[in-house]
């Protein structure tokens, strides 16, 4: 081994452990911030390095490349609106995909003399890229509302993917032995990206969480077989990494939500249960006017924000109605669902953006069993997160999933504009309860109103 490519694997260690470090820190709110930037620092090196280590092309495009792709990469993250987050994970999640494809490929007809190893991992790169590419346009397009949310299914589906498996089973063999044929190329590429799309299409628009942290950990098996193909130990690493975390935040999110990850893939092409539950009680309307006595008068108060907060952006207003309810000398938590929002630690992000105390998040199951004992619950915009009939309604197309239990303290005001159902499309029986007043309106004006009646 020449100095050279000893200092250049050195590199790849120091980057590999900078990428570990970085993932520990991503686990605390406090630190995410500089786990950030340390595994972004760590990838730069790693692009840098393997550029040099390659001599691939010219300085120039390297530099225009990094250019480039770090301006669209900047303004993308910043023109973002926070409730198209999941949409931009999505796409991201697509061009990495997109890439490990073009390593593969370029794998595959750069080197006529491949070995038999190199052209299955490249094979394997090439399925796991594209299906995650077309994977996640779709996922981007439904969540997008660009089409239709609902499971896509047709007559025949299962038949179809059967054959389509085999399909690529065949191209992949004739890939291997027969690489010089470029025919089989492009029809192997062109049933990989079918298969992404079949995959997504009968997965409804409320399983997309799970879905994109699914095709999140593709994207990392994917450029991890491109390693292998190329022989760069750092990808390997890397594409383990996203890999393994990809899986672990999809299995929280099925746990979260009660599901299996085979029950969500297949979700569409099961009996899709009715609202067929009746729900007793009537709606009881309050004024903020109203609703400030009580939390004048209120001990404790439980804060659970939903998806609504992030689209009234009432978190700046919330965090000063927080500060006057312990001026006067009431307790204020907040109860975090994992899957509250668009995206993983959405409301997490949101509440660190106004300033709220880390120490005054809770998550759902260490606040579930201490609910009873605050004076008023006030959920801001969260729907299905709150709603009891995934405890009580069997037959609920979310009977199971783990809830934050609202109804159970002594008050519960809803803030949100009208009565339409959360994500999932289910009514809740929490608006009927004996002990829950609806405050109807924008959550922004609301807590703004409440927040005057205070400061007078
Ligand atoms: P929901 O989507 O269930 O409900 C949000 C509620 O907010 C709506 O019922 C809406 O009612 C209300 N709302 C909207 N705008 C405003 C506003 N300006 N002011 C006040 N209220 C408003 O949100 P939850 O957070 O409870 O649940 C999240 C759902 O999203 C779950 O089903 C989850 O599975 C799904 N999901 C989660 C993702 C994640 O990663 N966290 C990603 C994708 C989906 P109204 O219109 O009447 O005001």
């Amino acid at each position: 081994m020449s100095d050279f490519s000893i200092l250049i694997n050195a590199t790849y260690v120091v980057c590999a452990l900078l990428f570990i470090f970085g993932l520990k820190l991503l686990s605390h709110p406090s630190t995410a911030r500089k786990g950030n930037l340390l595994s972004g620092l760590a990838m730069l090196i790693a692009v840098v390095v393997t550029l040099l280590d390659k001599q691939i092309i010219s300085f120039e495009f390297i530099l225009g490349a990094i250019i480039v792709g770090s301006a669209i990469g900047v303004i993308a993250a910043k023109k973002v609106e926070m409730t198209s987050m999941p949409e931009l994970v999505s796409l991201f999640n697509g061009v990495g995909g997109l890439a490990s494809l073009a390593v593969a490929y370029a794998a595959i007809v750069n080197d006529a003399s491949a070995s038999v190893f190199v052209l299955i991992v490249s094979f394997l790169a090439l399925l796991i890229g594209a299906v995650t590419f077309s994977g996640s346009v779709v996922a981007w397009a439904k969540l997008s509302e660009r089409i239709v949310g609902r499971p896509i299914v047709f007559k025949g589906q299962a038949i179809a993917n059967v054959v389509l498996i085999l399909a690529i089973a065949a191209s992949g063999y004739l890939l291997v032995t027969e690489p010089a044929i470029t025919t089989w190329h492009y029809v192997a590429i062109g049933l990989v990206l079918l298969m992404g799309v079949m995959l997504v299409l009968p997965i409804g628009g409320a399983d997309m969480p799970v879905v994109i942290s699914l095709l999140n950990s593709y994207s990392g098996l994917a450029a991890c077989a491109a390693g292998f193909a190329l022989e760069n130990n750092l990808l390997i690493v890397a594409g383990a990494l996203v890999g393994a975390s990809g899986i672990i935040l999809t299995n929280i999110m099925c746990k979260a939500m009660n599901r299996s990850l085979v029950n969500v893939l297949t979700s569409g092409f099961q009996k899709v249960h009715t609202n067929e539950m009746k729900i007793e009680g009537e709606i009881k309307p309050l004024s903020p006017d109203d609703a400030f006595y009580v939390l004048e008068a209120a001990q404790s108060v439980l804060v659970i924000p939903g998806y609504g907060m992030a689209v009234a952006q009432a978190q700046h207003t919330m965090k000063e109605l927080q500060a006057l309810l312990e001026n006067k000398g009431a307790e204020v938590a907040y109860a975090i669902h994992p899957v509250a929002g668009r995206m993983p630690g959405h409301m997490n992000v949101l509440l660190a953006e106004a300033d709220v105390s880390y120490e005054q998040l809770f998550e759902m199951d260490e606040i579930n069993p201490r609910i009873e004992g605050f004076d008023v619950a006030i959920v801001i915009g969260a729907n299905d997160v709150v709603n009891p009939a995934a405890r009580e309604m069997v037959g609920s197309p979310i009977y199971g999933m783990p809830v934050i239990n609202a109804d159970l303290a002594k008050n519960v005001f809803v803030l949100k504009r009208g009565m339409a159902t959360g994500f999932a499309g289910v009514d809740n029986p929490l608006f009927f309860k004996p002990n829950c007043r609806m405050i109807f309106g924008d959550a922004k004006e609301t807590l703004n109103s409440l927040v005057r009646q205070f400061a007078d």
